[in-house]
């Protein structure tokens, strides 16, 4: 990937018209990636760019408007391309352009995040990859770290003005996510110690300080009229879908087949669970209502677990037997130049328990791509327990199929393959957690782990996590657009859904405070699914070059990547 030098381009790429700019698309979307980064370092430095991280940008009126001003120009110049001239890429690209241009607008002016969401300013996230990053010496990190910081408190004066009809989840959360700030200006001030600068930022770090002090006292005041609902409500929630999502289908449209799905899935769950009830459960006859039958055996196959201190070494075990099926089932080509490296979550990033592929992006290709898995070192015994029993023996291989292979990473690897910017900047999360989700059901069909004799264990273990999936959106659409309340959305997720109180209380919290996101898994799957179905029936179909033709378009939406691929 040809890498551009920003300082050169400088703000020259702002204000130049429309028709001075007769480059061809590539050098378009190029130049407009690099005058957003100048417009917004936050967002650069979170895809990997550290021209500008001593620059901190308050988030105020007159950012939105030069942010407004800055869309409203570039838009043109992607909406209106002759489709025929360009590769199926760069349409790709185009489309996505504009659709980003149309979707931050959207945000900006009908959304309005930014007045109602405190914890949309939240400085600490990039602060926390300037110092932690090595991309200069520490020293450089530093420097760039104590202008940033002196910034803080025309930041939070911003912040500030901006907010108006808060809800009150929305400020509790930016109230939670207040001593995180303080953390990290904690780590700052004690790198900058060691480098010897501690006393030359003492006074700026105090001053920072105080800064978020007020922000809390101001919110703590804003708390008792927070009056806005955290229910994004229908008039949002379908304008948000089709901008976030990118989907063929409406959110009404995609909720109504989650209902249908859950049925299948849950039908099909019970076939297995009546199967596996005289040899798990045992001679006891079985409940009358569905959900203790499916409930019951779920919860006696889930005793089978690896021991707490085995968990990592199980996980980096499993890479190359999945590796293996696939090779052996011809489902898709891995390149064997790029092995999956599993290693323990580093500890500056240890959250929340769990494991994720850890991707470098676009600007840093020579970073190797982790899976990061968290030791349960930290947990108690009970804690442990839990969470061994959720992720036991069979879905801990089916979230090593998810997070890596075929799952993520193995999308990930493709993607870089065909090198798009523009994909991979603002990909699709609905066609990446798509690939994962559709990726289970298709190692499930592949008789993957029928191979140890445990087909139906491992068919109705999927079952459980896939209706995850289902039930996420429509839990989602529920609660936003149908009014859904508490008691009923966690009925949905622990007995009807079979998750543990822990999975649905930290669910329902997210569901207050996200909306659309937790469509993106089962709208991607069913989009692809429906897609693959549809090429099927075409004479010549090979599942191996199906998979191998989608993954090539890179991170688009599979409405783009499904209308290249019945053209042909
Ligand atoms: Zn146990
Ligand atoms: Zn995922």
């Amino acid at each position: 990937m040809r890498r551009r030098d920003v300082a050169a381009l400088g703000f020259a790429a702002f204000g130049l018209p429309a028709s001075a700019m007769e480059a061809s698309f590539s050098v378009d979307s190029e130049r407009f990636i690099e005058a957003l980064w100048q417009l917004d370092p936050d967002a650069a430095v979170a895809a990997g760019r550290f021209e500008f991280p001593n620059r901190l940008t308050p988030p105020g009126a007159a950012q939105r408007q030069r942010r407004r001003a800055f869309l409203k120009e570039w838009l043109p110049r992607f909406d209106g391309l002759p489709a025929a001239s360009l590769s199926p890429s760069d349409r790709m690209d185009a489309t996505m352009l504009g659709a980003k241009i149309r979707s931050d607008l959207w945000r900006l002016d009908t959304l309005r995040e930014w007045a109602w969401n405190p914890a949309e300013h939240n400085p600490a996230g990039p602060i926390d990859v300037i110092l932690n990053t090595d991309w200069a010496p520490e020293q450089q990190r530093v420097k760039a770290l104590h202008a940033r910081i002196r910034q803080l408190p025309a930041f939070y004066t911003e912040a500030r003005k901006s907010l108006s009809g808060v809800t009150r989840e929305h400020t509790e959360l930016a109230l939670q996510q207040a001593p995180g700030v303080l953390a990290v200006l904690d780590d700052v001030e004690s790198r900058a110690q060691q480098l010897g600068l501690g006393s030359l930022m003492r006074t700026d770090l105090q001053a920072a300080r105080h800064a978020v002090a007020g922000w809390q006292a101001h919110l703590s005041q804003l708390l008792p009229s927070a009056r806005r609902s955290f229910r994004l409500g229908a008039a949002l929630y379908e304008p948000k879908f089709q901008h976030d999502i990118q989907s063929a289908r409406s959110a009404r449209e995609t909720y109504e087949l989650a209902l249908q799905r859950r049925e299948e899935v849950l039908a099909s769950m019970q076939a297995q669970a009546e199967a596996l009830w005289p040899t798990v459960v045992g001679s006891e006859p079985p409940p009358a209502d569905r959900f203790a039958r499916i409930g019951r055996v779920i919860a006696r196959l889930s005793e089978r677990h690896v021991a707490r201190e085995r968990f990592v070494d199980e996980i980096r075990a499993q890479i190359p037997q999945l590796e293996a099926w696939i090779r052996q089932h011809d489902l898709l080509t891995l390149d064997p130049t790029k092995p999956l490296v599993v290693r323990e979550t580093p500890e500056y990033q240890r959250g929340v328990a769990g494991a994720g592929i850890e991707a470098p992006g676009p600007y840093r290709p020579q970073d190797r791509t982790y899976y990061n898995v968290t030791p349960l070192d930290g947990l108690s015994a009970e804690a442990a327990e839990s969470l061994l029993r959720e992720y036991n023996h069979w879905i801990l291989q089916i979230l090593n199929i998810h997070e890596a292979i075929p799952g993520h990473y193995t999308q990930l690897v493709y993607a870089n393959r065909a090198p798009s910017k523009v994909k991979a900047l603002f990909g699709n999360g609905a066609m990446v957690e798509g690939w994962a989700v559709y990726g289970e059901r298709m190692m499930i069909e592949s008789g993957y782990g029928a191979q140890n004799g445990e087909g139906a264990e491992m068919t109705l273990m999927w079952g459980k996590w896939h209706l995850r999936s289902v039930t996420n959106t429509i839990l989602d659409y529920s609660v936003h657009v149908l009014g859904m309340g508490e008691k009923d959305a966690l009925d949905l997720l622990t007995r009807q859904a079979f998750q543990t109180e822990r999975e649905a209380a930290e669910k329902w919290r997210r569901v207050q405070l996200t909306s659309v996101q937790l469509t993106s898994y089962f709208s991607g799957y069913s989009e692809i699914f429906a897609l693959r179905e549809a090429l099927k029936a075409q004479s010549g179909f090979s599942l191996k070059a199906f998979h191998e033709q989608f993954l090539s378009y890179g991170s688009a939406p599979v409405r783009l990547i499904a209308a290249e691929m019945l053209k042909a």
